[in-house]
């Protein structure tokens, strides 16, 4: 499997006279570069670029370096992160700092293999930063990088090797000394040009080559999500002070480690203790599509391990999950 060796120089070009300006997109000597990358790269993960502005500038604005990001707590981190989603991202983004700070004197390790020792650093992530901080010449493969490459090939994705197509392209993908922005180029081309559902062919820099484009059977590139339907049943415990008891979710597997109310998958947990029904809602986290019966029981005694959390309380971090829930009981008082 062989790409055109017009590709790099071509997308290139695209990238200079078409990209997008994004705060993080520092000049290359700038002594911000690694912690806007960093941040940005966690923060971009699931999420869409639109989302993750206007989070990139507040915490660049409370948090100028790496250093300063790297004092922080998880409380305040998290509570930062709030409605951002995958609060995982966070807790590794804050452990990760912690570390370059620490062990690496803020700087990026040189290898591979003890970047992706970083809480949260995968093998994409790792690539991306080794591109993009040390003009190391690397493929970031996001599913928009691998789209791209597919097609030009009219080949299913699935059935490509990527780490030996590039190990075996490296001659023709690596020519330019530009392989920081080349990263950024193909994962940008795939966001804007060769796009999932609809890639703008005509207008594209590649049709001349791109094998999808030429020919009459095209392979299609577009992946089912695979949806999983969930029901659970949520208790909630409250009382005339208008509260709410939480205990850490060690139980389901989103969320874990944060405040919820009893979460049971329906029918493994007993209703025959004055629960009353409040509400069914639907709601989707990540692949889940949850359907919520939600309950409550007015209660001065709770299990061990629950606390109580006022209702109004909006100072401390809450996951929009339980927020949601929050809403739903206080419409009781
Ligand atoms: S010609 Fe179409 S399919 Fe081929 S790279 Fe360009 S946008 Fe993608």
């Amino acid at each position: 499997m062989h790409i055109n060796s017009t590709l790099p120089k071509k997308i290139l070009a695209w990238y200079d006279n078409s990209k997008r300006s994004l705060p993080w997109r520092v000049g290359k000597k700038s002594p911000k570069k690694l912690y806007y990358r960093l941040l940005s790269e966690f923060m971009l993960q699931q999420t869409q670029v639109k989302t993750v502005i206007p989070y990139f500038y507040n915490f660049t604005k409370k948090f100028k370096t790496l250093k300063a990001l790297s004092k922080s707590n998880e409380t305040e981190i998290l509570k930062m992160w709030e409605g951002l989603g995958y609060y995982r991202r966070a807790r590794n983004l804050l452990a990760c700092s912690k570390i370059l700070v620490k062990s690496y004197n803020s700087k990026l390790p040189y290898s591979i293999n003890e970047i992706k020792k970083l809480p949260g650093v995968g093998d994409y992530t790792a690539n991306a930063l080794l591109g993009l901080i040390y003009n190391e010449p690397r493929i970031a493969l996001d599913g928009n990088v691998k789209r791209v490459f597919s097609r030009n090939l009219n080949t299913d994705e699935n059935k490509i090797n990527f780490e030996r197509f590039i190990e075996k392209n490296k001659k023709k993908l690596f020519t330019t000394n530009r392989n920081d922005d080349f990263v950024e180029a193909l994962m940008e081309f795939g966001a804007l040009i060769c796009k999932p559902r609809d890639p703008n062919c005509l207008k594209c820099c590649l049709k001349k080559t791109c094998k999808y484009f030429k020919s009459s059977r095209k392979v299609k590139s577009i992946k089912k999500k695979m949806i999983k339907k969930k029901n659970f049943d949520i208790f909630c415990y409250v009382n005339n002070k208008k509260q709410i008891a939480l205990t850490k979710n060690n139980r389901i597997s989103f969320l874990k480690n944060f405040n919820v109310p009893e979460i049971r998958e329906v029918s493994s947990f007993p209703k025959n203790q004055n629960w009353k029904f409040l509400k069914n809602y639907k709601k989707s986290i990540s692949n889940l599509k949850l359907n919520i019966n939600l309950y409550y029981k007015f209660s001065n005694k709770i299990p061990p391990m629950y606390n109580w959390y006022s209702l109004n309380r909006n100072k401390e971090f809450v996951p929009s999950f339980t927020k949601k829930i929050f809403r739903q009981v206080s419409s009781l008082f």
